[in-house]
């Protein structure tokens, strides 16, 4: 809908002329009057459109919060006169980022918490608990972030120090993957966690009969499930806090790939209050009350919220030797990892959801998990189909397996950053053929020749051009390896632009209505102060966002 608004600007009749001047404009004066057919002209730019044909425009105009045109700059100035203009003076536009596989909510939490993910060393991680704790003397003391791969000594740490410095309060301290985790023994007694004690799909590490405060996978769980509920004023500042940083970086929708259903509420509601302006594309965690709910109430979707799909864990992470390999890992012998359910479960699960008309998205890092998930999607797509149904990361694929994307119309969802983040030690995990089947994303491409990109956030970092540079360059902030990590692998600018745009907004059913400057669908967009199709890829990560456009509406402008 576009709304005119009319206003005289002439001003040179007497004041006692002034009521008649809209039936005189209409007869005789032919004064110039000033029509408001648009709320925002942006000219003078390079707007890549991102449409099926790549074209670029120079301008586009905002019309009750949608795109009402597209083109070049003197026609769209000679048809529209808009609220707002501006003039981009040469620089880029792209259609508002979409980040398909993020932890937004727990990222947000985590800027709350303590944050470990620059420490360099068991001691600094010590160091910062310490700090922290100081700074916050009461209840439980939680960090996210820290990779043993960075430390000097590459293991797993032990709780002893923890235990000694917190004898009484819990503290949990979370890897950057999210799938392992250290408790002192506090937080252990609270969890009733004993040694060697066996969960299914999880670790309780033990050595010489005593627990080191490590939890693997599932293991995680019986701590994480004691810490107290954050509060709602809490829950609404990790989604306000996250959104801040998120736009900061050009995004406009994000995935949050795995929320319990009683978020659901919480974001409309801020939604509704205006207060949350992020688009969402939820997917549920695997959990009998986030079926219950759905399969009840049926796909929830606002222009800023979409509710449709379910998440699962077919197995764990590379980092933590969790993930589910075909054969053993080359440094850990007579060691494959393990799923995290049972193959029957994932199997009733699909049926129902195939069923229910769902999307059924699942992590699958290893070969093994990969190749498991694989069959039983196939099994109920039974071939060509549009139900979109996702592996995410789809990290490690045998070469055996990989028709099976194709065949099934099956999404592979992947993180370039992860490739990258990855490098300096996945070829010691998996050995150098393996490797070579690892991080394929153009290949995965060529499958259904569209592939969604995503950071899987705050495991990586939450930028969508460290994302675009890494899939196509291949390479570290630093510029490491020369010539690019298995470069066969890197995506062309296109697709990686394509990745962050209209590919998740299609892995989101949202294709219609985002992911693109196109006349009809919302005005989300950003600009950037250097063109990333352009540049030099060594200059790509010191590219910044400009402007953040949602809905017509200015989100972010950089300072
Ligand atoms: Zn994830």
């Amino acid at each position: 809908m576009i709304v005119v608004y009319t206003f005289v600007v002439c001003n040179f009749y007497p004041p006692a002329m002034k009521k008649f001047v809209p039936v005189l404009l209409l007869f005789a004066l032919g004064c110039k009057q000033k029509e408001f057919n648009a709320d925002l002209l942006v000219k003078n730019a390079v707007v890549y459109t991102v449409n099926s044909n790549f074209t670029v425009a120079g301008a586009l105009v905002v019309s009750g919060g949608k795109i009402v045109a597209v083109g070049r700059t003197d026609s769209l100035e000679e048809r529209y006169t808009a609220r707002e203009v501006i003039d981009a003076g040469g620089k880029a536009i792209y259609p508002g980022f979409i980040d398909a596989h993020a932890h937004f909510y727990n990222y947000g939490l985590g800027l709350q918490g303590l944050r470990l993910r620059n420490t360099k060393s068991w001691q600094e991680v010590i160091d910062s608990v310490n700090v922290y704790a100081r700074k916050n003397p009461e209840g439980w003391v939680i960090g996210r972030g820290w990779d043993q791969n960075k430390w000097p000594v590459k293991q797993f740490p032990n709780k002893a120090k923890l235990d000694s410095m917190f004898p009484v309060r819990p503290v949990i301290l979370t890897r950057i993957d999210g799938h392992a985790l250290i408790a002192n023994q506090a937080a252990l007694n609270l969890a009733g966690v004993k040694p060697g004690q066996v969960v299914d799909g999880g670790e309780v590490e033990t050595v010489n009969g005593k627990l080191t405060g490590i939890l693997i996978d599932n293991a995680k769980e019986l701590v994480n499930r004691k810490i107290p509920a954050p509060t709602e004023q809490e829950i609404q500042s990790a989604l306000l806090d996250a959104q801040q940083n998120c736009f900061a970086v050009g995004l406009t929708t994000v995935d949050d790939c795995g929320l319990p259903y009683t978020m659901v509420n919480t974001i409309a509601q801020l939604q509704h209050k205006g207060a949350l302006k992020m688009r969402m594309y939820v997917m549920l965690s695997d959990t009998h009350d986030n079926l219950d709910y759905l399969f009840k109430r049926g796909v929830y979707k606002t222009p800023g919220l979409d509710v449709r799909s379910f998440k699962f864990y077919a197995d764990g992470a590379l980092g933590s030797r969790g993930a589910c390999l075909l054969q053993p890992y080359s440094d850990q012998k007579n060691w494959r990892g393990f799923l995290l359910s049972s193959q029957k479960h994932f199997q009733d699960i699909a049926q129902k959801l195939a069923a229910k008309g769902f999307q059924m998205c699942t992590h699958a890092i290893g070969d093994s998990a990969n190749r498991v998930m694989l069959k039983i999607y196939a099994g109920v797509l039974k071939g060509k189909n549009d139900r979109r149904w996702r592996i995410e990361h789809a990290q490690i694929i045998s070469p055996d397996d990989i028709k099976y994307f194709g065949d099934n119309n099956i999404i592979p969802s992947v993180q370039p950053t992860h490739a990258t983040s990855d490098m300096y030690w996945a070829g010691s995990r998996l050995g150098k053929t393996r490797l070579k089947s690892a991080y394929i994303y153009k290949q995965l491409l060529e499958q259904n020749g569209w592939l969604p990109l995503g950071t899987d956030f705050p495991v990586e970092n939450i930028s969508p051009i460290y994302t675009f540079y890494a899939a196509v360059e291949r390479k570290d902030l630093k510029g490491y390896p020369d010539g690019g990590f298995l470069p066969e692998n890197a995506l062309t600018r296109e697709q990686a632009l394509r990745g962050i745009t209209i590919w998740p907004a299609k892995a989101n059913f949202e294709e219609k209505e985002k992911g693109s400057i196109e006349v009809g669908k919302y005005a989300d967009f950003v600009m950037l102060d250097k063109d990333i199709m352009k540049i030099n890829g060594a200059d790509m990560p010191k590219v910044k966002v400009l402007k953040t456009y949602i809905n017509g509406e200015r989100v972010y402008e950089k300072k």
